[in-house]
């Protein structure tokens, strides 16, 4: 009995945590910094360096912070500096704001909500922005979909989000922070720019995320636009998941990345296919043998004995899909690549899920069309 309530209080605390903790966010993760400028722009920040109060920050005044070899230099506009192993900006009140603006190299301002810590790591600045798991999720979905979608798209995004963040908490835990803000994680310019549905719709899904039916969090993997079909998990990255199925898709026909084009060089397309293994000896196959239709989605590219993944073709070609024909275009002998879609086309597709949402569904309705069998679960039941 007592075991069990110790048990009992343990999953409790740590699923309180859950709930209520900050993220830990690298940004400006991908760049080289070695000098910037930050500024509250939403309430006082204490400074602290090296364990020490330095300085209160005001709205709108200035702290530089450059490297100095394996150092941290540091000054505010009031005139205090110094020199430092680390530093924090913390905000007094709990809805502070704050922008940084790199200098060296010079970029533009971003916005956040929450406290920083800085550093120097590896020979750069490096920047953490502690911030709530809300407002971090608010800014990832604006990121990940654009702000002119309708609501009930939003809050599908903002569960799929939501789901990725507790599902990869542990992924940069060597390094000092939850997640990067990169494509590596999800990607985060920092907070809302102006659309308060984004905000609006985590705040109504609040801790709902993605679940198999044994309760375990799913891979939410999302695109672009499929092109009319979505993909198996396995034929892109050779994983199975039972919840990442190839669904037709009639919604996102006549979204804004449903068809592209491109031409390429008939020459060139052998060449490549020479390289890949193809024996073209005495030039056996030419344009009609390159001609090339999907009804369904493929998986490969098939000509003398010689099987080549789309998905290669695709990257090999820096094509936006992997599910395009080919036809000859024409006097000059170029191929006509036709395309559909945009993105690897596992999960669920943005395009076809905004156009679902338009039409009236629910975001459940939609999460269920793109992924197979799950449930949406509260994160307190899940851990
Ligand atoms: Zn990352
Ligand atoms: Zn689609």
């Amino acid at each position: 009995m007592q075991k069990t309530l110790t048990f009992i209080f343990l999953l409790l605390l740590f699923s309180i945590s859950l709930r209520s903790e900050t993220v830990r966010v690298s940004v400006f993760n991908g760049y080289s910094l070695s000098s910037v400028v930050i500024s509250p722009d939403k309430g006082k920040y204490l400074l602290v360096a090296d364990g020490q109060e330095v300085d209160v920050i005001g709205e709108n005044e200035l702290v530089y912070f450059s490297m100095r070899g394996e150092r941290l230099q540091v000054r505010s506009q009031s005139g205090s500096t110094g020199t430092f192993s680390v530093a924090s900006l913390t905000a007094i009140e709990d809805d502070g704001e704050f922008s940084v603006r790199p200098v060296e190299p010079s970029m533009e301002r971003v916005y956040y909500h929450g406290s920083l810590d800085i550093s120097i790591e590896f020979g750069r600045i490096n920047i953490i922005n502690a911030v709530s798991k809300d407002l971090y999720l608010a800014g990832v979905v604006e990121a990940e979909s654009g702000i002119g979608a309708p609501y009930m798209f939003y809050k599908a995004q903002a569960i799929i989000c939501r789901t990725y963040l507790y599902g990869n908490l542990h992924r940069h835990a060597d390094e000092g922070f939850h997640l990067c803000d990169e494509v590596h994680c999800q990607v985060y310019k920092g907070r809302l720019t102006g659309n308060e549905l984004v905000y609006e719709s985590v705040n109504s899904t609040s801790g709902m995320v993605i679940t198999r039916p044994d309760s375990m969090l799913i891979t939410a993997a999302f695109h672009s636009n499929c092109g009319g079909q979505t993909v198996n998990s396995e034929e892109v990255w050779l994983v199975h998941r039972s919840y990442l199925r190839s669904v037709i898709d009639p919604y996102c026909r006549e979204s804004r990345s449903a068809v592209w084009e491109t031409s390429i060089d008939a020459g060139q397309w052998e060449s490549y296919l020479i390289s890949m293994g193809l024996d073209n000896g005495n030039g056996r196959f030419g344009l009609p043998e390159f001609v090339f239709r999907q009804q369904g989605r493929n998986i490969f590219y098939s000509i003398g004995g010689l099987d080549l993944p789309l998905t290669k073709i695709r990257s090999d070609w820096n094509f936006r899909s992997a599910y395009f024909d080919i036809e000859i275009s024409g006097p000059g002998h170029d191929l006509l690549i036709r395309g559909r879609g945009s993105g690897h086309g596992v999960g669920l597709c943005q395009e076809g899920a905004m156009e679902m949402a338009a039409r009236g569904y629910n975001f459940i309705d939609i999460l269920q069309f793109y992924y197979t069998d799950v449930r949406i679960m509260d994160i307190d039941k899940v851990f």
